[in-house]
């Protein structure tokens, strides 16, 4: 395995051959040498496309901000940060013993062993993952990327050698793969407050982070307050208007939305009855007293209620031609129901209909409705304002990427195609999503050079679209 300084030195005696690159394109991508290098071995047309597109710039559109609380960290700690089946780990369990174990005693550990097995439980899920195809390919490339050997162990002890520069790490990440954009859903933000989420915009420069406000954490906060239905809906829309113009979303104005109800309620339709919406709320007001039923009962109350407030910020949005992302497909188990997550089932929402006319604001369905990707695939197809994004299939199915980006481009328009990463707690997941992204996205493109289906130049185009200008687009960057 060769070390980071190899690849520094293989790149730089390689830059003469990559003719008018800035001087931050040629710095960043330099690890990609290792990548070029297996790629030559395999696939020469990929080779070829990859010494361009290694370098090209990346825009993320959705992914979260990151702390500087995982500066030192152990295998298990980051198995716990970075698995989908680790991190909910308060879940597993009555409420408050997850904390209790943790934060116990040997006795206190031994006592909720007892009664709830949270240790094996927790080992259980850590062990699975650590032999996951994916675990053990993070491994290979983290230690490329700090020089050492590619153990679990040992990569953790060379991460950890730079706690006392940990953002300073972090921003090394972000250049290596050219990150330029990062689009932050603040609806999860790891519990940062408006300074946290500064102190990191401001680690990642020169990347820019540009804001996204989350429908949930709005209404979530005014549902606390015990508003009447007409306060509410005034109260909601000033805050929603305050993140989108002024600085209502952690100190800073809004480049789109977010909502999380799908997974919550299945099927979602536009509500602009307001009797209909205000005894929704009145009963989800009234649920809001009653102990725990069935959690996907408990999950539909106020359903009425919670698509129409979804309604009135997709109206801000429409006005502001600003993108709604939706999440669809994946689900954070066990918290969600997994079987409401289709793609097809924002279709109402794709459509917006009022009045006998379909208004068709910018939708992105996120997460690539993984594993429905056709699905998520085909609704963009037909819908000319429905995108499709990439996160976190991105980077969580490495290899399958190739398959996965094939899949996504025999139906989607290469100018719909958004990437993104979904990275969150661990910077790795912006680093490995950039740098899987880019190979895999290649190793697809190649296969249609190969075949005589795209150009080069195609290829190379479409590459940059799904890189960095489609988002550029929607987002109407400047
Ligand atoms: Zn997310």
């Amino acid at each position: 395995m060769p070390t980071r300084r190899d690849f520094f030195a293989t790149s730089a005696l390689g830059l003469g051959a990559l003719p008018a690159l800035s001087a931050t394109a040629a710095a960043s991508g330099a690890s990609g040498a290792s990548i070029s290098q297996q790629l030559a071995k395999t696939d020469p047309v990929a080779a070829r496309l990859y010494e361009t597109i290694r370098t090209m710039p990346v825009d993320d559109t959705h992914c979260h901000p990151i702390s500087d609380r995982d500066r030192v960290m152990t295998r298990d700690s980051f198995i716990e940060r970075i698995a989908l089946p680790a991190f909910p780990g308060p879940n597993y369990f009555p409420e408050g013993v997850y904390d209790k174990w943790h934060a116990g005693d040997e006795r206190t550990r031994a006592d909720l062993d007892k009664r709830y097995q949270v240790g094996k439980k927790l080992a259980t899920i850590n062990n699975h993952f650590a032999e996951s195809v994916f675990t053990k390919f993070m491994v290979k490339e983290m230690a490329s990327f700090l020089g050492c050997e590619p153990r679990f162990e040992a990569v953790m002890e060379a991460r950890n050698a730079h706690q006392k520069n940990y953002y300073g790490y972090v921003n090394s990440l972000f250049r290596d793969t050219n990150i330029e954009n990062a689009m932050i859903d603040t609806g999860y933000a790891d519990g940062l407050d408006a300074a946290g989420v500064r102190k990191f915009s401001d680690a990642i420069k020169p990347t820019r982070t540009r804001l996204i406000a989350r429908v949930e954490t709005i209404q979530d906060d005014l549902l606390k307050q015990k508003l009447s239905f007409p306060e509410m809906r005034d109260a909601f829309l000033k805050r929603v208007r305050d993140a989108l113009d002024g600085t209502g979303n952690f100190g800073d104005r809004s480049y789109g939305m977010k909502s999380y109800l799908l997974p919550a309620v299945g099927v979602i339709k536009p509500v602009y009855d307001e009797a209909a919406a205000a005894k929704s709320y009145e009963e989800l007001r009234a649920a809001e007293a009653k102990p725990f039923a069935d959690r996907e009962v408990q999950a539909r109350q106020g359903k009425t209620f919670l698509e129409y407030t979804l309604t009135l910020a997709l109206e801000e949005c429409l006005a502001r031609d600003m993108p709604m992302q939706f999440h669809a497909g994946d689900g954070e188990a066990p918290s969600v129901i997994l079987r409401n997550q289709q793609p097809y089932y924002l279709e109402e929402f794709v459509r917006f209909d009022r009045d006998g006319m379909m208004r068709m604001p910018k939708i992105i369905p996120i997460h690539a409705g993984y594993p429905l990707v056709s699905e998520a695939a085909w609704l963009s197809h037909l819908y000319t304002n429905c995108y499709f994004e990439l996160s976190l299939m991105t980077p969580f199915i490495h290899q399958g990427l190739v398959r996965r980006y094939l899949e996504i481009m025999e139906a989607v328009p290469l100018s719909k195609i958004l990437f993104g990463s979904d990275a969150y707690h661990l910077p790795e997941l912006y680093w490995l999503a950039a740098r899987w992204g880019k190979r895999f996205l290649t190793q697809a493109l190649a296969v249609y050079v190969t075949e005589g289906i795209l150009s080069e130049e195609e290829a190379l185009e479409g590459a940059r679209m799904i890189l960095y200008k489609n988002n550029r687009a929607v987002y109407n960057l400047k």
